[in-house]
């Protein structure tokens, strides 16, 4: 038997996985709410172990960014400790999420040692508050895009109490994660998170005075919710084996399509197969013991395709719980032999992976800012924050392409399957019509109240609900009580597009405020200089809004002649980094300095570049040891054919000889200008030149030797054909 028939055998003989589900002492099953977030510590579990005074230097820490005392931190540590303990942890580890989009973590036991009287080496629990809070990873093997010399090797990782700690289970036992920011020691950002909290901050200030001056005098602080969904595919861990594309590059290089793919739109929503049901029921006992609250469960469009998605929760905690439950989908994925692909488009032909970004604002009292509410002032505080999120986006539309940039993301927004690489927000028909009727003055009334009333806002709260014209194809769609940002990729740290959106919006806020505070100079009555502004916003940012289908030409032409920018692939849309212009609000509002933006784009352009380099390499390996050696093969089995049937003095067709032998013949074109090009784009020294030869030179030889390989594909022989195949990864259960 072949590997591959193996492999075959394997899949359709796996059991289905049970596991135990949470019970009580007498055996009875647990609701969720009885086990929801037992393997957390947070906030609440600190606080009712606490002393008060210990506990109020803690949210001085966390609302203040005071400086912990030692006393207290020991306190807090050994109160952390003897949680962890009781639960059978021996280990805890800084968990925190560097440039690389993943998370990482680096393990110690809570043991020290001290000496007894004879010399004896004893072992003793301990931790420490120092170690809670501080930790020092040897931040070389970590992305730095250059911000940290090579004598200055040292980063470290802080705790960030408002994020719980929580206990992460493995076969053979329990470590302690604590998650934490990742620091260079000049204070650079080497990760994520940090940026995510600034803008949080910088997005809240402003937010809050702007809506003091509507007269919510009574807000103190805004945040952003986040609600994210995930698609992910599932294959066989005996076909994903035997595809080195798949192990190394997370994507299929080669593989035909099979004659039957999503077209009969069969799978979305179908009953979910009952061996991936047994990985779900545990991906979510799992995640609720973290505490990650995952409400809906599905197929997706393609077949093999899934997706989850959680309640949201204030944005750098969705954030954290998003990476967690990557992280959990692929390790719970390999205890039923399944593996989850992440990839963004790990199959050609058939649609790629997304990740919803369902973002809104919060006020401290839970109030959402994108929700019209029963009265008119709150529908003319639902406008104004509306006008000032597209604004934002109107702005800020090119750092937000570049946030969602990366080699996996380009063959989704380059595609007609997801949001095009166009950014532009939709709002659907109804609200549509309101911001029109706003924008052209078409009432003139004596009062705003009365204006708000004619406009049909009063009725906002149902118009903005009418969900009946939802927009698929947008990439930031407005969707009742929030927006939708659907063009980040599946593999992506949401924290990246969120911190730019959070920042865009801040600075809309804050622009917002100055020029109502010229208008309440001018005018009487507060409403009425709020309804000029939003009426002048609604003009200015018309462009970025679209309503129609974004998969058409027709919009790509009318985007143009709008001036929208269409940044199809990475290193177009890294360009955006060599105008100064375009990034310098995240520095203005502090979210990223400008050391710590060069070294975004340094690490974007390296991923990108490492990324195509990886995939051409393995590319042309797959063409010399499987494709080739199988179109070989069948050559020589046509051409032993043909020699048999002539030697019996009979005559046969040699067309079907003739066409393998010219696939042979392209193959080795196609595989010989693709190592040209590879060559010749490797010596590039500029980094920004490289990876545009990349994209443009040697992306499309790639396809067009991937082109003739599949063709071989459905041509030869196929006990000759070593790769598993797509109708095999997809459809064998
Ligand atoms: P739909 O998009 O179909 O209306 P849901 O209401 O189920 O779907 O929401 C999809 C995602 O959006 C979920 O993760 C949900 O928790 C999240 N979501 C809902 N309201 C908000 C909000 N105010 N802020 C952020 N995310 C939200
Ligand atoms: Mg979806």
């Amino acid at each position: 038997m072949s590997a591959r028939q193996s492999a075959i055998a394997t899949a359709i003989s796996r059991q289905i996985r049970k596991i135990e589900r949470p019970k009580d002492l007498t055996g009875k099953i647990l609701a969720v709410n009885e086990y929801f977030g037992e393997a957390t510590f947070g906030l609440d579990q600190i606080k009712e172990r606490l002393a008060k005074d210990s506990y109020e230097s803690l949210m001085a820490m966390v609302h203040k960014g005071a400086r912990l005392p030692k006393n207290v931190s020991d306190e807090i540590a050994n109160v952390i400790k003897d949680w962890a303990i009781s639960q059978g942890v021996t280990h805890f580890c800084h968990w925190f999420q560097p440039m690389t989009g993943l998370t990482a973590e680096k393990h110690d036991a809570f043991i020290s040692t001290r000496t007894s009287e004879t010399g004896q080496t004893m072992v003793l629990e301990k931790f420490s508050g120092a170690a809670l809070i501080q930790s020092e990873p040897d931040a070389s093997s970590f992305p730095s895009g250059g911000m940290r010399s090579t004598f200055e090797a040292r980063g470290y990782t802080a705790w960030d109490p408002t994020s719980p700690l929580f206990v992460m289970e493995t076969t053979n036992g329990k470590t302690l994660c604590i998650p934490s920011a990742f620091l260079s020691y000049h204070g650079h950002a080497l990760d994520t998170k940090t940026p995510l909290l600034r803008s949080t901050e910088a997005l809240s200030k402003h937010a809050v005075k702007f809506l003091k001056m509507l007269g919510d005098v009574d807000i103190n602080g805004v945040t952003t919710t986040l609600g994210v969904e995930q698609e992910y595919f599932l294959v066989d861990r005996a076909m994903f084996s035997l595809r080195p594309d798949l192990i190394m590059t997370g994507r299929t290089l080669l593989g035909r399509a099979s004659t039957r793919g999503q077209q009969f739109e069969d799978h979305y929503f179908g009953s979910i197969p009952a061996r991936v049901l047994a990985f779900m029921h545990e991906i979510e006992q799992e995640l609720y013991k973290l505490g990650v609250p995952i409400k809906t469960r599905h197929n997706e469009v393609a077949p093999a395709q899934f997706e989850l998605a959680p309640i949201f929760e204030d944005s750098n905690l969705a954030v954290d719980h998003n990476s967690l439950t990557m992280d959990v989908l692929c390790r719970v994925a390999l205890r039923h032999d399944l593996v989850c692909l992440l990839h963004e488009k790990p199959f050609a032909g058939i649609n790629g992976s997304g990740k919803h970004n369902n973002w809104s604002l919060s006020t401290q009292r839970g109030e959402n800012l994108l929700e019209p509410g029963k009265t008119p002032h709150q529908n003319l505080r639902f406008l104004a924050v509306l006008a000032t999120v597209l604004k934002g986006v109107y702005e800020h539309s090119d750092a937000l392409r570049v946030g969602i940039a990366a080699a996996g993301n380009d063959h989704r927004l380059g595609a007609n399957e997801a949001p095009p690489a166009i950014i532009s927000a939709f709002l659907g028909d109804s609200l549509s019509k309101i911001l029109d009727r706003i924008e052209s003055g078409a009432i003139v009334e004596d009062s705003a109240e009365e204006a708000i009333i004619n406009l049909g806002v009063s009725k906002l709260p149902v118009v903005a609900r009418d969900n009946t014209d939802r927009n698929r194809t947008s990439p930031f769609a407005f969707t009742g009580n929030k927006f939708e940002f659907r063009a980040v990729g599946s593999s992506a740290n949401c924290a990246v597009p969120t911190s730019i959106l959070n920042t865009a919006v801040a600075d809309a806020f804050a622009q917002m405020s100055e020029r109502l505070e010229k208008k309440l100079s001018q005018t009487k009555s507060r409403d009425e200089a709020v309804l000029a502004l939003i009426k002048e916003v609604i003009k200015e940012t018309k462009a970025i809004r679209f309503e129609g289908n974004n998969y058409s030409d027709e919009w790509k032409a009318e985007a143009k002649k709008r001036g929208l920018p269409n940044l199809t692939t990475t290193p177009e849309a890294l360009s955006v980094f060599e105008n100064p212009k375009a990034m310098s609000f995240l520095t203005k509002y502090n979210v990223l300095s400008e050391d710590e933006i060069k070294a975004r784009h340094n690490i974007m352009l390296e991923r990108y570049i490492k990324q195509i380099e990886m995939e051409a390499a393995t590319v042309m390996e797959l063409t010399h040891t499987h494709v080739l050696p199988a179109v070989e093969a069948e050559v020589e089995r046509l051409g032993n054919m043909a020699k048999t049937i002539k030697e019996a003095g009979e005559s046969i067709s040699l067309d079907r000889l003739e066409n393998i032998k010219s696939i042979y013949e392209n193959l080795l074109k196609a595989e010989s200008s693709l190592q040209k090009e590879f060559e010749s784009a490797v010596q590039i020294h500029d980094e920004s030149k490289k990876a545009s030869a990349l994209s443009t030179k040697v992306l499309p030889l790639m396809q067009n030797l991937r082109d003739i390989a599949d063709d071989a594909e459905g041509r030869i022989s196929d006990s000759a054909w070593s790769l598993p195949k797509y109708r095999e990864i997809l459809f064998v259960k």
